[in-house]
């Protein structure tokens, strides 16, 4: 199929070469003509398809007959992240069609979006909690929006948006069209769904399966060598453009100190930097600066970095949804990419749902913990075997459980003594990797 067959406006069709596509995605096959013929639209589509243009090229088709400087056309989307790129995307696809868009949300000054507003957008990208404060100022005005698109909408629900969101619909005409996209359907989105969407094509494309052009693999390994681990398959896998996904804040900041530190070209990306730091930071890893980029699931949503050649997975997604959203930010568009999983005991759970969810087992692989170029030790992080529970842990040379030896270690006061020190993001700079003690022999009556 080919784009010509969608009998684009010539303008329209100069920003899709422009662009470098040369056929629609399935999703747009499936999307644009629905779109096009003004029905509402219900677009279950995993990230990395394609999906933003989507919408897009329909929406500049549409805003190229009838009135310009007005809005006329809204898209929402959880972050900030997402509505720059969504805005980047209006802006190469529409070039030609004099058709302008404006990105509105948090972190920075509204002076200057109330300015580019002012002089006269026919198309609004925006985060909910800042329209809704320029909604609230009387600074914008959505009474002749004729197309709403709500992106991610399955984000926005995790991420609490779903009461601004169900104010600003009431500010929104009720003539419209509506297309809500979302890569998993949990019961909130379908009722949002029934609330806003009349009469609905629904187009499916590899419902909450991540991209199959990105291959999977499983390390076993424990916290504390973790960062570790990290430096050690970058070295042995050559790792290009790698991003990086921690649990936390501060785990991403830490963990990008320790990298840079040790001579990595890392950088973070997380909800405590200004939003100037986090464009540095994302503007710095899609030019080369900078070949890691590590963050959190939130401050990566919507990041469209082509040639990502990895994901690693530093600390596990909290759901499959998750691990589908990180994993599709390699293996975009076609390009072949990994994904690599850092999976401790007690993540084990969630391996089985995100490998439920893929329905395929995912391949554990071995890998030698080296310390710069130079083993530190033998210790091979391998797949777990059956009774890892009660196996000897390799860093204190325990043979049981955690429970017992808490119990064993308490003193005369109640108190537990502290064992080790614990390092959840990797060992301090100062820090040598521990000594791991030898194996002693395990007792006959502990083998059960
Ligand atoms: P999205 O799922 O919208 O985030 O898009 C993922 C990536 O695919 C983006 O880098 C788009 O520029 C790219 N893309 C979208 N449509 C096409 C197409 N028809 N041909 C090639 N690349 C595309």
């Amino acid at each position: 199929m080919s784009f010509t067959e969608f009998n684009f406006n010539s303008q329209i069709t100069a920003g899709i070469r422009a662009c470098g596509y040369t056929s629609p995605t399935p999703i747009q096959q499936q999307a644009i003509p629905q779109i096009l013929e003004g029905q509402d639209l219900m677009g279950l589509a995993q990230t990395g398809t394609g999906k933003t243009a989507a919408f897009v090229l329909p929406i500049l088709q549409r805003l190229m007959k009838g009135p310009r400087r007005t809005i006329r056309a809204l898209i929402v989307a959880p972050t900030r992240e997402l509505a720059e790129q969504i805005h980047e995307n209006i802006f190469n696809l529409g070039k030609k069609t004099g058709l302008r868009s404006v990105a509105v949300y948090g972190g920075v000054s509204k002076f200057g979006q109330i300015k580019k507003i002012r002089s006269g957008v026919e198309i609004v990208v925006a985060c909910p909690g800042r329209l809704l404060d320029h909604l609230d100022d009387g600074a914008i005005n959505l009474a002749k929006v004729e197309m709403l698109v709500l992106d991610e909408s399955d984000i926005m629900f995790d991420m609490g948006f779903m009461p601004a969101i169900r104010r600003i619909l009431k500010r929104l005409p009720q003539q419209r069209q509506t297309l809500l996209f979302s890569a998993t359907m949990p019961g909130a989105i379908r009722q949002l769904a029934h609330e806003v969407l009349k009469n609905p094509a629904t187009v499916q494309i590899g419902h909450s399966k991540p991209v199959a052009t990105v291959s999977h693999v499983l390390y076993s390994v424990e916290r504390q060598h973790k960062t570790a681990l990290l430096k050690s398959i970058i070295n042995q896998k050559n790792m290009e453009t790698t991003l990086v996904f921690t649990r936390t804040k501060h785990g991403a900041r830490n963990l990008a100190h320790h990298l840079q530190k040790a001579g990595y070209r890392a950088t973070s990306l997380q909800g405590n930097l200004s939003q100037q730091k986090r464009r540095q930071a994302l503007d710095g890893f899609k030019q080369g600066k900078f070949k890691i980029l590590v963050a959190t699931d939130i401050a990566a949503r919507g990041i469209d970095v082509s040639g990502i050649s990895h994901v690693v997975n530093y600390d596990m997604p909290n759901t499959a949804d998750a691990y589908t959203h990180r994993i599709g930010r390699t293996g975009r568009a076609s390009c072949t990419g990994e994904a690599c999983t850092f999976a401790g005991r007690e993540d084990r759970r969630m391996v089985k749902i995100i490998e439920r969810s893929l329905g395929s087992k995912i391949k554990w692989q071995s890998a030698t913990i080296v310390k710069g170029q130079v083993p530190v030790d033998d210790t091979m992080v391998a797949a777990p075997r059956r009774h890892d529970r009660v196996r000897k842990n390799n860093d204190t040379g325990n043979c049981r459980p955690q429970k017992q030896r808490n119990q064993q270690d308490q003193t005369t006061s109640g108190k537990v003594r502290r064992r080790r020190r614990v390092f959840p993001f990797g060992f301090p700079m100062e820090c040598e990797m521990p000594q791991i003690p030898q194996r002693r022999k395990r007792p006959q009556a502990n083998n059960r």
